[in-house]
């Protein structure tokens, strides 16, 4: 298989100092990966340009980051930083995604991972937000040159931006498992679309304290049933890795083989249909940095040599989300 992977030492130059969100997190993954390399293509990143930026943000958006690098960086809001690399950086981020995705959709690779900094599910049209500076997934997929394209969210964080750049967009489906409530206060399971994206947007709520079996179980009897409906020509994952057990932000409880778990049941997935396997992870959040290492690794690793797995029974699911889940099965789907 020729799978793509971006991971480039430029992405370091975001340089956020000791906020949670910094180099050392990708520094873990490099190192995780090369203590036993993984069949994987290098793909070069590339910057993105004004056109295809402004093509989901305001110009005024991308003017703003230029500015506040340019005479030497500042807070962006509360808790997102721009360093005078970061709007280069960002602007990277979002090419690269841009990038492998679209070599994917061309047939050159058949499957990607980019390991980006900044992240980019909270940044909306025209704001930047939650260590985020530009939308690299909702750009991937209005940029992927396919009819239909299906984002999966895993980060323990609603993806608010990757949901307000696409609310009116009529090729896309997202849907997002979250921790609620929690950071950034959206992702409530009646924020549908609007106009030409009606109905594309599929928001699961969680309580704190899930585990892997309630994980696995939320994707197969919504995600499963979603990806049958949609037959999207491209699935794209925001891997964030913040409900990861150890994760200092989340709330969370999944373990790094549930996260192997919840790639295999992608990997599988992807392989039918219009997907013929199109798969492309884009790195968001993730805070322990040998957690988020050990998971990317089994992500990659789930997504090369497929893994085999039982489906998950009723009975190993919490009570509430097993309800939570069959009320919006219905809702989302039908008897
Ligand atoms: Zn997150």
């Amino acid at each position: 298989m020729r799978f793509g992977l971006v991971q480039e030492d430029d992405f370091l130059r975001h340089d956020t100092g000791a906020h949670v969100e910094n180099p050392g997190r990708l520094k873990a993954i490099a190192a995780e990966l090369a203590s036993s390399p993984l069949p994987l293509e290098k793909v070069a990143s590339r910057l993105a340009s004004d056109e295809e930026l402004t093509a989901l943000h305001a110009p005024s958006l991308v003017e703003r980051l230029e500015a506040v690098s340019a005479r030497g960086g500042g807070w962006l809001d509360g808790d997102t930083f721009c360093s005078p690399a970061s709007a280069e950086v960002a602007r990277r981020a979002a090419g690269s995604a841009i990038e492998l995705t679209r070599l994917v959709t061309s047939g050159d690779l058949e499957r990607g991972f980019a390991l980006l900094r900044p992240p980019g599910h909270h940044a909306t049209p025209d704001r930047s937000m939650g260590f985020c500076l530009y939308s690299n997934i909702a750009l991937a997929a209005h940029h992927a040159g396919v009819e239909r394209v299906l984002i999966f969210d895993w980060d323990v964080h609603h993806g608010n931006g990757t949901q307000d750049c696409l609310y009116r967009h009529p090729a896309t489906v997202f849907m997002s498992l979250h921790q609620s409530p929690f950071y950034p206060g959206t992702g409530h399971p009646e924020e549908r679309g609007e106009g030409p994206g009606a109905g594309s947007i599929y928001n699961l709520p969680l309580p704190a304290g899930c585990a892997d079996a309630e994980y696995l179980w939320a994707m197969e009897q919504l995600l499963d049933p979603l990806l049958e409906r949609t037959d999207p020509d491209l699935i794209l994952l925001s891997a964030g890795y913040d409900a990861h057990q150890r994760d200092p932000l989340g709330g969370m409880a999944v373990s790094t083989e549930g996260f192997r778990q919840m790639a295999a049941r992608l990997d599988r997935w992807s392989r039918r249909g219009r997907t013929r396997g199109r798969l492309v992870g884009l790195l968001e959040g993730g805070y322990d940095p040998r957690a988020l290492a050990a998971s990317v690794r089994a992500t990659l690793e789930a997504w090369l040599e497929p893994v085999a797995f039982e489906p998950i029974k009723a009975s190993q699911v919490s009570s509430p989300v097993r309800h939570l889940v069959e009320r919006l099965r219905q809702s989302f789907l039908g008897p």
